[in-house]
């Protein structure tokens, strides 16, 4: 018989709340401390077993189209596994579709947050339909009487995924449309087009035209951009008409995509549905780009915890296996790439976190966090999440490759946070465009940055860089702007740390990111970190 021995036991039951002293110290700084007994409650459900199977087996049993019943007519709706729906009535049950706006307080986004932070460690799929709903919400709230119909039913905390029209059911979620196949980006290409229904009343549509992308085709309604006579504009578009019908929202086919399976993507025709208008015609792009700054904030969030499953699995691992006569946690070089990992991971947090607690707040630095630091931080947090799965990955070795370690998934899902809600290159754009029209932008960012600068001479040069970019405007140079949003984040991440982490953190953080070279591989802290207290801060213990 063989042997099975020098395997890590599995790292479930697991909390991961109680775990993750780097989330919930940003939980009590950024307002949220009130939420911390239910963030623990959701962290300590959410670290089950029982959950974490539900995630491995969405993941496993895809969603189907089903575009037709037995006898031919149309219905396009989508089949989940049970799974699915579990983690879906989980993430609704905590709130995290609404909670900051159905019970506004301070700290509301920050626990909304940290909620979603934790449940794409479970499972990532279902925070795009979460992410989608909560976006839509000040949207929406550009059309009156759609926000007193709708509204009450998206700040339910129930899950409720039968297919029939919003009045009958006790929760609601809400989806969105703007790509076409021939530009995402580029949202002026749209070529879906919108018409004044005759005799329907002010503001009712119908609308005409295909969509390359429309995630969670199953939501309720969707906020959809299409040319009307003015030029682009959104328009809301619910599943079934007022009069009862199936609206003439046509799924054609299911994307299959690299990761993110669990969830559904679909391609969509719209063949003259019924369509309500939302704020003004031709003033679509800004009102529905006020979502996808919602739920780019979200991708940095989704990102972040993410990250942190990667990172707490790999130390788990290298805490338990023996090589070469040492756990593989004792061995410099492994050390040197687990304590790097935990750095990346922590600044994310940070990040995150301090941008979520923006959305809280109303006064001109919140605004200037909302409009710069989201796309700037999606966009340095989305793209250092793949790198940091793959790493993690390798530190389970040939056990890390296999589907059974969560490592794969975690490692195919994370892409897709940088390319939707607008892709890398996009988003620095926009973090140009951003401070150049928000008068005290770059004047905000410099009092910012100068605390960080006062404490750390590494910091200081960083920051005068960055302020010598923002005051004559050479970061406006197209061709820099990764460069430009890069230095941006490293600085505020290295002044967060600073301010906020152990102090081993933040030194280990600033000596190896704040050189000014190009951040690269894994495991390169230089000499003399203090390793140890690095890994320990970010170890998440099972049991
Ligand atoms: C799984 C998945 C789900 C999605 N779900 C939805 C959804 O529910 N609703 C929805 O509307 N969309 C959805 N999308 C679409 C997604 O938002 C778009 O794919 C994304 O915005 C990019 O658009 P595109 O694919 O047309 O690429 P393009 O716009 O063609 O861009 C291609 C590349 O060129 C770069 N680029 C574009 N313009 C410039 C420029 N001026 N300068 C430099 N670089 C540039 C981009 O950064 C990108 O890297 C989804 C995508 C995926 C993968």
């Amino acid at each position: 018989m063989y042997a099975v021995f020098n395997q890590p036991p599995p790292l479930e039951p697991c909390d991961p709340f109680a775990g993750d002293a780097a989330l919930r110290e940003a939980v009590a700084r950024e307002n949220a401390g009130w939420a911390a007994p239910e963030l623990a409650a959701f962290g300590a459900l959410l670290g089950q077993a029982d959950t974490i199977r539900l995630g491995f087996d969405a993941n496993r049993n895809p969603p189907q189209l089903r575009a037709f019943d037995r006898y031919g007519r149309r219905i396009d709706e989508v089949e989940f596994h049970p799974a699915w729906h579990r983690l879906m009535a989980i993430g609704m049950a905590a709130g995290l579709h609404s909670a900051p706006w159905a019970a506004p307080r301070a700290g509301a986004h920050v626990a909304r947050a940290a909620g979603c932070y934790m449940m794409a460690q479970i499972e990532s799929g279902i925070c795009c339909p979460i992410a989608m709903t909560y976006g839509a919400v000040p949207t929406l709230r550009q059309a009156d009487a759609l926000a007193t119909e709708w509204l009450p039913r998206i700040f339910a905390r129930d899950y409720d995924p039968r297919c029939r029209p919003a009045a009958e059911k006790t929760a609601v979620l809400i989806g969105m449309a703007m790509t076409e196949n021939q530009g995402g980006s580029d949202l002026r290409t749209n070529t879906a087009r919108a018409e004044p229904d005759p005799g329907a009343g002010p503001g009712i549509y119908r609308l005409h035209g295909h969509k390359w992308f429309m995630s969670a085709p199953m939501c309720d309604a969707f906020l959809v951009l299409a040319q009307a006579r003015g030029g682009p504009s959104c328009f809301f578009v619910p599943r079934w008409t007022p009069d009862g019908r199936r609206n003439a929202i046509h799924l054609q086919r299911l994307k299959d995509k690299l990761g993110n399976r669990s969830n559904a993507s679909s391609e969509v025709e719209f063949a003259d549905a019924h369509a309500e208008l939302v704020g003004e015609e031709g003033r679509g792009i800004p009102t529905i780009i006020a979502m996808s700054n919602y739920t780019r904030l979200d991708c940095a969030i989704g990102s972040a915890g993410l990250m942190r499953q990667a990172v707490a699995q790999a130390i788990h691992h290298a805490a338990h296996r023996t090589a070469f006569q040492k756990k593989l946690v004792d061995h410099g070089l492994m050390a040197n790439v687990l304590a790097d990992l935990a750095l990346e991971q922590e600044a994310a947090t940070v990040l995150a976190l301090r941008l979520a607690r923006a959305y809280d707040e109303t006064d001109t630095a919140a605004a200037v966090w909302r409009r710069v630091i989201t796309p700037a931080a999606k966009f340095w947090i989305c793209k250092r999440a793949p790198a940091l799965a793959a790493e993690a990955m390798e530190v389970l070795g040939g056990n890390g490759y296999v589907e059974e370690s969560v490592l794969p998934r975690i490692f195919r899902e994370l892409p897709v946070n940088s390319i939707w809600e607008g892709s890398g290159n996009i988003m620095c754009l926009d973090v140009l465009r951003a401070l150049d029209r928000m008068a005290d932008a770059a004047a905000l960012l410099r009092d910012e940055l100068a605390e960080g600068a006062r404490a750390d001479a590494r910091l200081a040069g960083l920051v005068a860089r960055l302020e010598r970019r923002l005051a004559d405007r050479a970061g406006a140079d197209e061709t820099q702007a990764r460069a430009f949003t890069r230095e941006l984040v490293l600085a505020l991440q290295a002044t967060l740390l600073l301010r906020h982490a152990p102090s081993v953190v933040a030194e280990a953080f600033c000596a190896s990111r704040l050189s000014g070279e190009a951040a690269g591989v894994f495991g390169m802290l230089p000499p003399g970190t203090a390793l140890r207290p690095i890994i320990e801060r970010a170890a998440l213990a099972a049991g």
